[in-house]
């Protein structure tokens, strides 16, 4: 039997020395508005040493230069680097082409193309090339990719691409897109898909603008972090840039977003924490009537609720972590939906009560809360709506219940056997009286 809650001294010697590199090079970083080829210029250094330490790139298995650490103790470490928006590139997990390198080195173990791995793979993860991940359409509901339309049809040795796809996030700065595309609309609705590799300067892939958002509404075109809207136009590739097996795009996309859901979890706890800690020294610094913020309960509540909240999101996803590493992503599947809805709430409530806790200074662009903010309402909405994992998880959890005509709880009924389960003892009872 074992049941612990501590981190090996050695690793959290490792989580330490990321927690102070983060803090005192990246957050600087932050200030600074830098364009994306300036901040890679300064992050480069940062990087070597990320490598040294021996936390490069560690979501992936050993033999592509990861850790082999486990999702619990990479949850730890992404519990840190979810601190700042910037420490993912430092350390060799950026979205999303850590999920895309996740996704080539699966799909190549399934097929054995030592091949995607060299052209690809390689380079995504020495950063010499850039990746995109081409799903979501704006004419269909990404919540059911069932309904996809994008198609890819054979012709001779190529695939021919056509299809409209939005919120590619880096899609116009990619050296390559994973694009989803209905390759058998005859199959079943989970077979139907494959994914395929398309060079971003094949003729046909047109690109029609980053679409400004929330959290980055005057984007200009071909920025980092700039979601993509894309018109794939007759694109045609050859046949060996399919991705793992024809039809096994369901399979393959959910083998990158379960291991990814943990992560992003932990990097949302990193941001709430940062929040937490910007909230509790201004309440700790603040008068106002009289005394001091902190010493209002309902200042008090904001604090108390969140470290719960975040406490309880902390667990429920180390929870899922460990599961996974003893189980497999399959049967954790529960517990990965319920951190994906419950954590993107906490980070959205907690971001919510320090920015009240500073008044117009948290509204303001001099903290960094009103970008934390907008940037964590979008967690609500990728890597699947919060109602769709919600209805995802009741129904599996709803699986194990059987109707009852009468409620198997009702009291008269569970009076009645209890008195013929105990007649002894309630005659004996009745006797004494
Ligand atoms: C910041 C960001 C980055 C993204 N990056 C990428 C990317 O790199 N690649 C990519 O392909 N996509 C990406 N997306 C797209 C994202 O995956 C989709 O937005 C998401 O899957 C939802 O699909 P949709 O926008 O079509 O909404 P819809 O499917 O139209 O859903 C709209 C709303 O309907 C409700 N709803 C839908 N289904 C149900 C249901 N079954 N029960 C109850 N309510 C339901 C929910 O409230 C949902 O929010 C990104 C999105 C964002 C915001």
């Amino acid at each position: 039997m074992s049941w612990e809650f501590e981190t090996d001294p050695e690793y959290q010697e490792k989580l330490d020395w990321a927690k102070n590199l983060v803090e005192q090079e990246i957050y600087p970083l932050e200030t600074l508005d830098l364009d994306y080829d300036t901040f890679v210029e300064a992050a480069r250094p940062l990087q070597e040493q990320v490598r040294e330490k021996g936390l490069w790139a560690a979501h992936l298995p050993p033999e592509l230069g990861g850790g082999g650490y486990g999702q619990v103790k990479l949850g730890l470490l992404h519990e840190i680097v979810g601190r700042s928006p910037l420490a993912p590139v430092v350390f060799g997990n950026n979205a999303p082409d850590s999920g895309n390198a996740e996704l080539i080195a699966v799909a190549t173990e399934q097929t054995g193309r030592t091949d995607q791995r060299e052209r690809w793979l390689h380079p995504l993860l020495e950063g010499r090339l850039r990746s995109g991940f081409s799903m979501t359409e704006p004419g269909t509901a990404g919540s059911d990719p069932t309904l996809l339309e994008t198609s890819a049809v054979r012709d001779g040795d190529v695939w021919v691409i056509n299809g409209h796809k939005w919120f590619t996030t880096n899609g116009s700065i990619a050296d390559f897109l994973i694009v989803m595309a209905v390759t058998d609309p005859s199959a079943g609705p989970y077979d139907r898909c494959s994914m395929i590799v398309v060079p971003a300067d094949a003729p046909g892939v047109n690109i029609v603008r980053d679409v400004p958002t929330m959290e980055h509404p005057h984007i200009s075109e071909g920025n980092f972090w700039g979601h993509t809207e894309i018109v794939y136009e007759n694109v045609r590739v050859p046949a060996g840039n399919l991705l793992g097996n024809e039809g096994s795009g369901f399979r393959l996309a959910q083998a990158r977003l379960g291991p990814g859901r943990i992560h992003h979890a932990m990097r949302w706890l990193g941001q709430a924490q940062r929040a937490f800690d910007m909230m509790c020294e201004r309440a700790v610094s603040r008068r106002s009537h009289g005394s001091l913020l902190s010493e209002k309960q309902m200042i008090q509540a904001f604090v108390a609720d969140s470290l719960a909240e975040m406490t309880a999101a902390r667990l429920l996803t180390l929870y899922a972590a460990w599961k996974m590493d003893q189980e497999g992503p399959v049967t954790a599947r529960v517990e990965i939906g319920m951190i994906k809805y419950y954590g993107a709430a906490v980070l959205y409530n907690v971001i919510d009560r320090a920015i009240q806790v500073h008044g117009g200074l948290g509204f303001s662009s001099d903290m960094p809360l009103e970008r934390m903010y907008r940037a964590a309402r979008s967690a609500r909405i990728y890597d699947g709506a919060d109602e769709v994992h919600k209805a995802s998880v009741a129904k599996r959890v709803l699986r194990a219940y059987k109707a009852a005509e009468v409620p198997t709880e009702y009291i008269p009924k569970r009076r009645e056997a209890a008195k013929q389960k105990f007649a002894d003892l309630l005659s004996e009872a009745t006797a004494d009286d």
